[in-house]
C-alpha cells in the first residue's frame, strides 16, 4: 500500500481509530518520512505542521499508539490506522481528541481485558480464577445469573436489574471464552438471521 503523497503537496491526513472499541481517536497528517517511520516501528508517527517535524505520538507522555493495521481509502489520499492506544490518546487526558464519546465498542473491550487476565495467569483475577474452574462452573455461573436477571425482571428496581443485567453479560463473555469463541463469532450468526 502507497499512499499518494504528491496529489496533496506530501502531507496527508492519516484517521487513527482504536483496533478494538472502534472509536475515532485523532487525526493527524503524515509526509512519506512519518509514513516509513510509522510501517517500520509499529507505531504512530506524524508530522507536525506547527513545528515542522516528525513527530512520534506518545515521545513524551508515554502515550504511544501500536499499529494494528493500515488502510487507504479508496483513492490514496488518506490514511486509516487502527492502533492499540497504550493510554489515553488525547494531551488533556481524554480517551479521544473528540472528548469522551459514548462508547458503543466497550463490550470488546472487555473481551480484551478478560483475556488478558487469563493471560496473565493471576490467582488476584476472579476472572482467571472462575476460567480456572472450567467450562462446567462457568456455565453453571451464566445459569445462575440469568435467573437472578429473571427474578429482577419481575421487581421495579432497575438498578439491581441493570446489575444482574452486567453480571449476566461479563459470565456470558467468559463462557465465550472458554469455548474458543468471541462475541464477533455470535455476531455473524445474527446477521445470517437478519434480513
Ligand atoms: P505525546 O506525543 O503524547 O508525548 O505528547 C507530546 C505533546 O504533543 C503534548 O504535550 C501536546 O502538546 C501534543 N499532543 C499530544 N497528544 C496530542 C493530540 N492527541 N492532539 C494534539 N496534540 C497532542
Ligand atoms: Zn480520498
Ligand atoms: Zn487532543
Ligand atoms: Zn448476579
Amino acid at each position: 500500500m502507497k499512499p499518494d503523497f504528491n496529489k496533496t503537496n506530501g502531507l496527508i491526513p492519516a484517521i487513527i481509530q482504536d483496533a478494538i472499541t472502534q472509536q475515532v481517536l485523532m487525526l493527524g497528517y503524515m509526509n512519506e518520512e512519518a509514513f516509513i517511520k510509522t510501517q517500520l516501528e509499529k507505531r504512530v508517527t506524524f508530522y507536525s505542521r506547527s513545528r515542522n517535524e516528525l513527530w512520534t505520538k506518545g515521545k513524551t507522555s508515554g502515550n504511544y499508539l501500536n499499529v494494528v493495521s493500515m488502510s487507504l481509502d479508496c483513492d490514496n489520499d488518506t490514511i486509516l490506522i487502527q492502533a492499540k492506544p497504550v493510554g489515553p490518546t488525547c494531551h488533556t487526558g481524554a480517551t479521544t481528541c473528540f472528548g469522551e464519546p459514548d462508547c458503543k465498542g466497550y463490550l470488546y473491550q472487555l473481551e480484551e481485558t478478560i483475556s488478558e487476565r487469563i493471560q496473565s495467569g493471576s490467582d488476584a483475577s476472579y476472572t482467571n480464577t472462575l476460567f480456572k474452574r472450567g467450562i462446567n462452573k462457568v456455565a453453571q455461573k451464566v445459569g445462575e445469573e440469568a435467573v437472578e436477571l429473571v427474578i429482577e425482571a419481575k421487581d421495579t428496581n432497575e438498578e439491581l436489574f441493570k446489575n444482574e443485567a452486567a453480571d449476566l453479560l461479563y459470565h456470558f463473555l467468559i463462557l465465550l471464552k472458554i469455548k474458543s469463541l468471541n462475541l464477533n463469532d455470535i455476531e455473524k450468526v445474527l446477521k445470517t438471521r437478519s434480513r
